[in-house]
């Protein structure tokens, strides 16, 4: 099936109690069990109708064999952490979400857990990054809030040729979602999605998807799901599969809008520099039409009077809201460095005060051209 007809129907089935057409919100603990032992379900953190249909959804999506929920991208990618043990390593994009360097920094490093940062699009940086003990590779394309690519079926070839056990691929998809690349079928083993942005898509819900396909690697990552137990309830299920319904229609719209405002700052007076991976002076733009099925919804820009015009303009828009998060209907604004990656100041990730990231929505991009018009002019 194409991905249009998967997003509305992929993994789903009318419910089987009353043939609604909707998967509905099983919004209960616990499920009567007529023998001991035999019921489908029993207890709602171990499994709840309303999360398999979202689980599945995300599964189909991917094309993946398997899908898991939880209750935030972080708790996701905790639990991918979880496959690794004191003294184990990772090597990470060096322009990773910045609570995803957190948990690295100060969590994981707390349990004997190294990361490496590297340039993720230069794969001699990345297997000379390599150790005996490195479990994982981390990957974000594009990244945020540079949109750098990483070229995934090159990094799995790379890592194919590594000793076993050899690190496994894992592909933070958030940016992209589904609809713009499926990992998995480049050769990654593990994708993850903060399901809070473009999935749920109405920045009313915080989620967090894995999609794989290895049936060893998936009881360990179920079994940690029910053991740790950061499970999503079923009404942030229910929005989540809500959202994913119209995943094709407001991708393509949020791809179309973002490719015109990205071509409409790169001429600009008052802007520096505009990273849109759709734009031919993107460095990495072979790559972006090779991997990616349109650029997606996201795009940074330097402002060229500096950190005080980045913050004006970030502050004069009308249309665009000024705040965190992304992947949501309506158009989004802020300034990384003090915002969103605040978390990474004064760390080799930090990023330009002079950066303000765009979440491009789904209104008319004239109208959100003629707001950046008047907030640039005024920066
Ligand atoms: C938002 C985000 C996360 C974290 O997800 P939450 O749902 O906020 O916990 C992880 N990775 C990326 C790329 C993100 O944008």
């Amino acid at each position: 099936m194409h991905f249009d007809t998967l997003a509305v129907h992929g993994g789903q089935e009318p419910d089987p109690a009353f043939g609604a057409v909707m998967t509905p919100i099983y919004q209960t603990s616990t499920f009567a069990q007529h023998r001991i032992g035999e019921a489908k379900y029993d207890y709602a953190r171990t499994a709840n109708p309303t999360r398999t249909a979202l689980q599945r959804a995300i599964a189909a999506l991917e094309h993946a064999k398997h899908g898991l929920a939880f209750a935030s991208g972080m708790a996701a990618i905790d639990t991918v952490l979880r496959l690794l043990k004191p003294g184990d390593h990772l090597v990470a994009s060096n322009d990773v979400y910045g609570g995803t360097y957190r948990i690295f920094k100060r969590v994981y490093e707390d349990y004997g857990v190294r990361a490496t940062f590297v340039e993720m699009g230069d794969l001699s940086a990345v297997r000379a990054a390599l150790e005996p003990r490195t479990r994982l590779i981390w990957v974000e394309t594009p990244t945020n809030p540079l949109l750098k690519l990483a070229d995934i079926a090159a990094l799995a070839e790379l890592l194919r040729s590594q000793p076993l056990p050899r690190p496994l691929l894992v592909v933070d998809n958030t940016f992209a979602s589904p609809f713009i690349q499926q990992p998995l079928r480049l050769g990654a083993d593990i994708v993850v999605h903060s399901a809070t942005k473009y999935l749920g898509g109405h920045s009313d819900v915080v989620n967090g998807l894995i999609a794989l396909n290895d049936d060893e690697l998936h009881a360990r990552l179920k079994f940690l799901q029910n053991a740790v137990g950061a499970v999503p309830g079923p009404l942030d299920c229910f929005l989540v599969l809500r959202g994913i319904k119209t995943l094709h229609l407001r991708m393509a719209r949020h791809c179309a809008s973002a490719l015109r405002i990205a071509t409409w700052l790169e001429s600009h007076p008052a802007v520096a520099r505009v990273y849109y991976p759709g734009l031919p002076s993107h460095p990495q733009h072979e790559l972006a039409r090779r991997q990616m099925h349109g650029f997606g919804g996201m795009i940074a820009f330097l402002a060229k009077g500096g950190a005080e015009a980045a913050r004006r303009i970030a502050e004069s828009t009308r249309l665009f809201t000024l705040a965190e998060s992304l992947g949501g209907v309506e158009s989004l604004i802020e300034v990384p460095a003090a915002m969103t990656h605040l978390s990474v100041a004064q760390s080799p990730l930090a990023v330009d005060p002079a950066l303000v990231r765009l979440s491009v929505g789904v209104e008319d991009p004239e109208d959100l051209i003629a707001d950046l018009d008047q907030a640039l002019r005024g920066s």
